[in-house]
């Protein structure tokens, strides 16, 4: 069978017909007679983008805030609540509340989920065992690719642990090797830790990046010197890289074009960002966001998603990359297009996967909305939706909203009854 999509409006505003066979896009065209073999779908008045991933979650902490509050509503209380509650993790719960959050990514349209695990003294590799499970359960469904957050340590003997730990993480399977060097007494050795495992091993590195807003944080630049000089090419990924956006901007400039020359792929979390960052200025607080403009034009990936999903690191969260791309929009000033390619072609970039597109032989991995315009499409929260992989629907949504008319039989315009 394949997939025939009728009267679609693709991301550049052609009304076409795409035929999906296997796994790729097999024709596009204004309009493709259905053939005898098609599995035919009209989404006339739906936009047909390309589908989301998400490429930093942390699947292991998601849905617990009502579990443990963050006191002090910044990175080290969030850290503090999340070490306290851990230790009451089971293998089932985090495997439960993991698998519901990728049921509700993928609902909304993200077929390609990137979640950090736990891996530290607080939760050995109980967190991690149990989301290779998840990403394994859920193969065919969505691609999960679980990193191992090899965790700052705050004491000796955690410090002592952390390489005996990670490399356990790596012996049972992770598929990409991360950390917080930003966390550690010696940054140097937090980012050398991880980046010489990720050598050894042959696996993609994904760091946690300059999550502070101290100027003098040099993460990223250092990661790019480091990846360039020993020409690492398994693919790195930072996120976050908050400091970047409170450097004056030649030396943000400076630092994005490393990053570029290096092949280094930025991941922009805004909604944990605005939450976290800036507690500490009462008048007008920083937004906490890299400078992804600085990034862009310098020809660096830049990816954004939504971290925490309502966790100690941000109570809120709709599993919604239409959430991240608004506030992409809102707060870091991106056009809507540009802020949907970062939620989209630049999250599968920094996770090393192929961007779909409409375009004959491209993968076909769309989600279709309902919705006159992608500022639309982006701004609504429940929208009609059809999640396509390959030649599958893995998700429909259907809103049905009724609205009281103006005057009996006199309906409101524009609050008809949609579906
Ligand atoms: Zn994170």
């Amino acid at each position: 069978m394949t997939l025939l999509l009728q009267n679609v409006v693709d991301l550049d505003g052609r009304r076409v017909d795409v035929r999906i066979e296997g796994p790729r896009v097999a024709a596009v065209a204004a309009v493709l007679p259905p053939g005898p073999g098609d599995d035919v779908l009209d989404l006339t008045g739906s936009l047909l983008l390309p589908a989301p991933a998400e490429p930093h979650a942390h699947l292991d902490k998601a849905l617990t805030s009502h579990r443990v509050p963050n006191r002090t509503g910044d990175l080290a209380g969030a850290i503090e609540a999340i070490r306290l509650v851990a230790a009451g993790f089971t293998h089932e719960d985090l495997v439960d509340r993991a698998t519901r959050a990728a049921s509700e990514y993928l609902a909304n349209g993200t077929t390609a989920i990137r979640t950090h695990a736990d891996v530290g003294v607080h939760a050995g590799t109980r967190h991690l065992r149990a989301l290779l499970q998840v990403r394994d359960a859920l193969a065919g469904l969505v691609h999960v690719q679980v990193v191992a957050l090899v965790s700052a340590p705050f004491s000796a003997a955690e410090a002592e642990a952390a390489p005996r730990l990670l490399a356990e993480a790596i012996d049972l399977g992770a598929d990409v090797v991360g950390g917080a060097p930003h966390l550690w007494a010696d940054r140097d050795a937090g980012q050398a830790l991880s980046f010489d495992a990720a050598l050894r091993a042959g696996l993609p590195l994904d760091l946690h990046t300059d999550e502070t807003l101290d100027p003098s944080a040099q993460g990223l630049l250092d990661l790019a010197r480091r990846v360039t000089a020993t020409g690492f090419d398994r693919g790195t990924t930072a996120s976050h890289c908050v400091s970047l956006g409170v450097h004056p901007l030649d030396v943000a400039r400076e630092t994005a074009r490393a990053v570029a020359r290096a092949g280094i792929g930025v991941v922009a979390l805004p909604q944990t960002n605005l939450f976290l960052q800036g507690r500490d200025v009462a008048v007008a607080p920083p937004r906490g966001l890299t400078a992804v403009r600085a990034l862009l034009d310098a020809g660096a990936t830049v990816g954004a998603g939504g971290d925490n999903l309502r966790d100690p690191f941000n109570p809120m969260g709709r599993a919604d990359a239409c959430e991240a791309a608004s506030l992409l929009v809102t707060a870091g000033h991106l056009s809507t297009r540009d802020a949907w390619l970062a939620v989209s072609a630049g999250a599968r970039r920094c996770m090393g996967l192929p961007v779909p597109a409409v375009a004959e032989g491209a993968v076909a991995e769309f989600v279709a909305i309902a919705a006159e315009s992608l500022d639309a499409a982006v701004a609504g929260a429940g929208t009609s939706r059809v999640v396509v992989s390959g030649d599958r629907v893995l998700a429909t949504t259907q809103v049905h909203r009724s609205v009281l008319p103006a005057a009996p039989g006199v309906p409101l315009p524009g609050a008809v009854s949609r579906s």
